[in-house]
């Protein structure tokens, strides 16, 4: 079968891949259909993530039709449509069983963290989902079912598989509620529905941040959000800090590492710069009141570690973290989707064969071509 493949530091090829087979008695083997390019894929691309090795097939955003179901397993069978989740749960370890798929205990058989599919050894080892096929395993569990009667199409759905339901819980987790003001940055894919939730929540002001003027201006028109470019202060958190008198009470940073620097290069800056993961760190420490909450969504791996806690710490700030539990929003946002409350496929600009993956990943990552979200078709 065909596959996206990781071949070095921003270098993607579609390569010819062993077909995948059922492993594993409560496995599932899906045909993909659709399958979106995430914002943590480009930290794969920009080797941010340790053991992904030449060759592996990436992916944690699929969806498609069961192809062959292992014999234990009971929820699906061959034609079912289903949205897979980019978390790899069991169903019955304490973690799934409270609501927190992301840290499964049997998700990751490497042991290090939860599995991720299309990830990296790390994760898990889980070949992808950007691939004509893909194994699934805890077939009973895993897999979102779309019920057999329904008639949304893959552009309005495939985004169950992580940047909704990442979104929802960023603001859901932050705590947001009536009458809060919330600042979102980032105006990816994840921020931008982050925007729509928050006032979904009852916000009372949602003020988005980045430095992608077309982005800024996709978040202005669609969830009218009142927009910040932060190239345009000299300390964007000080500005910040002045529009909201006093800071805003929950700061969601949907933006994540981007190599640039670790932090003590940053602080050895001065703190002057403001682009970049350390600048997204800096500015929601800045611009959240005291006593607020900050909600990092944005993926940080191991060389973040030694983050500076003494702001947080003397302002009281909350600071919630961790990779989304998927699973427990699904059918929850399934339901608002199916029944037209909301709609997140605005985010959608580019829908590719996977033929074009590369053609995909470098508008992604350069933000050509007005780029928010790409979804591939195999
Ligand atoms: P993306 O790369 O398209 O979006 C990031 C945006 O942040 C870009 O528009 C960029 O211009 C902007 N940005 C860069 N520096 C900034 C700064 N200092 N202040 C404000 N904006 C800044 O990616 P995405 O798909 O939207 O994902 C965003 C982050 O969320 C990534 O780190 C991704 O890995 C992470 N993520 C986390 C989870 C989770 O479970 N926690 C799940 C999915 C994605
Ligand atoms: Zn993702």
């Amino acid at each position: 079968m065909k596959a996206v493949t990781y071949q070095g530091i921003k270098n993607v090829e579609v390569r010819e891949v062993k077909d995948p087979s059922i492993k594993n008695p409560d496995d599932i083997i899906v045909k993909i259909t659709s399958s979106a390019i995430c914002g943590s894929d480009l930290h794969l691309i920009h080797a941010m993530i340790p053991n992904l090795p030449t060759d592996f097939v990436i992916g944690h955003e699929p969806m498609g039709i069961v192809e062959e179901v292992g014999p234990e397993v009971t929820k699906l069978k061959k034609g079912d449509r289903v949205i897979i989740p980019f978390n790899v749960s069991c169903g019955h370890c304490w973690y799934c069983t409270h609501d927190l798929t992301s840290q499964c205990d049997n998700g990751n058989p490497h042991g290090q963290g939860s599995g991720f599919f299309g990830y990296s050894e790390t994760t898990g080892g889980y070949a992808g989902g950007q691939a004509e096929y893909m194994r699934v395993p805890f077939g009973n569990f895993t897999p979102f079912k779309i019920p057999g009667n329904c008639e949304v199409d893959d552009e309005k759905l495939v985004l169950l598989a992580d940047a909704a339901p990442t979104a929802y819980w960023s603001v859901d987790h932050a705590g947001v509620k009536h009458d809060d003001t919330v600042i979102v940055l980032g105006c990816g894919p994840v921020g931008l529905l982050a925007q729509k939730f928050a006032w979904l929540k009852g916000a009372k002001r949602v003020i988005a941040v980045d430095y992608i003027n077309y982005r800024l201006q996709h978040a202005k028109r669609t969830n009218k959000v009142e927009i910040v470019n932060f190239e345009e202060h000299e300390n964007v958190g000080d500005y910040l800090l002045e529009i909201t008198q006093g800071g805003a009470d929950i700061v969601i940073d949907a933006v994540g590492m981007d190599g640039k620097m670790t932090p003590m290069e940053f602080l050895a800056t001065g703190m002057k710069l403001h682009g970049g993961a350390m600048g997204a760190i800096v500015i929601a420490s800045q611009a959240v009141r005291k006593g607020g909450t900050i909600q990092l969504t944005g993926v940080y791996g191991g060389r973040y570690n030694a983050f500076p806690l003494g702001d947080l710490f003397q302002r009281n700030i909350d600071l919630k973290t961790g990779q989304a539990p998927v699973i427990p929003y699904m059918s929850y946002l399934y339901d608002m989707i199916n029944q037209r409350k909301i709609d997140i496929s605005d985010i959608i600009t580019h829908v590719l064969p996977l033929e074009q993956a590369k053609h995909g990943y470098e508008v992604f990552d350069t933000k050509m071509e007005d780029c928010i979200k790409v979804i591939l078709k195999p």
